[in-house]
């Protein structure tokens, strides 16, 4: 099959042609699309690259950092800036894979991948989104749920605030093959205190529905409490609430559902 190779120089002419072109797909680090084409899997006649800056810019403002759609899981992991992301960088793939790896591909991942989109997530992300030639932002939460109908626009980057404290924001990948497996599952959480309480808890997933997703039932239980551990039994008790785990060949929905409070626990009682 010929696929054919189309460069740019803004993300607006690139995204004007994704938006027009169905037989266009946006190329990040190639990992799952070139993958596709190996495997003669590709639904898909042109790629679309983009030169922009804006894509693999790192900004940092205050609290907040502003992270290209281009930036890869390496760059994460040489960025200082970026600390509080290493541990979901490091989790994807290896060292092959991460220094091609994109955040903007990943929000697209299908499981069992998503990691560091589960993180972003957590963190509260909001996605710069380019369709046509109108950028718009929109909260990570709400991107996810509607990625399907995104697939004709270009993610530019995302923004997040840098969490406070260093164990004010947990990362769990669960796997079956150490160090580098896929995810049987995946969790993070950001769980800041105010005077001792939980406040502004959130808690996501990869792997426990077809895309990313926030765990309401389990931020609820947390919010306004004490992290002790009747608190932690009861967000537990919620953890699958409203999940819709895949069944694959890592594991059965049913198998991911019955670890998946064991797992939240430990992450919540700092020992996962
Ligand atoms: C061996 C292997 C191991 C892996 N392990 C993991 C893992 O442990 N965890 C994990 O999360 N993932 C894993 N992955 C999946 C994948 O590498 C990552 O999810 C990666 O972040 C995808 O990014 P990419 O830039 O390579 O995406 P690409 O392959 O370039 O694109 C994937 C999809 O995203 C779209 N896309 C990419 N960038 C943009 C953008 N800026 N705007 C709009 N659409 C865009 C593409 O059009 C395509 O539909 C693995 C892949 C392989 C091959």
């Amino acid at each position: 099959m010929t696929v054919g190779l189309q460069t740019f120089e803004t993300l607006r002419d690139a995204s004007a042609v994704v938006g027009r072109d169905p037989s266009a797909r946006f190329l990040g680090g190639g990992t799952l699309l070139v993958r596709a084409l190996n495997e003669e899997a590709a639904d898909f006649s042109t790629l679309l690259r983009c030169t922009d800056r804006v894509l693999v810019e790192i900004r940092a403002s205050g609290s907040r950092v502003r992270i290209g759609a281009g930036v890869t899981m390496a760059r994460i992991l040489a960025s200082r800036e970026l600390a509080f992301l290493h541990p979901a960088a490091r989790a994807v793939g290896g060292p092959a894979v991460r220094a091609q790896a994109t955040v903007g591909g990943n929000l697209f991942a299908p499981p069992p991948y998503g990691d560091l989109a589960a993180a972003l997530l957590a963190l509260d992300a909001r996605v710069s989104v380019q369709s046509g030639y109108s950028p718009r932002d929109m909260p990570l939460d709400e991107f996810l749920r509607t990625r399907d109908t995104m697939v004709r626009s270009i993610v530019s980057g995302v923004e997040v605030a840098r969490p406070r404290g260093e164990r004010s924001f947990r990362f769990l990948k669960v796997s079956k093959v150490r160090p580098k497996g896929v995810s049987l599952l995946t969790i993070a959480a950001r769980l800041e205190d105010s005077a001792g309480r939980l406040s502004g808890v959130r808690v996501a997933y990869a792997n426990m529905g077809p895309a990313p997703v926030r765990a309401a039932a389990v931020e609820r239980a947390l919010e306004g409490r004490r992290l002790e551990p009747l608190v932690v039994e009861a967000a537990a008790a919620a953890a699958a609430n409203g999940c819709s785990p895949p069944t694959d060949a890592i594991a059965s929905a049913w198998y991911r559902r019955e670890v998946l409070p064991v797992h939240l626990s430990r992450l919540l009682l700092g020992v996962a």
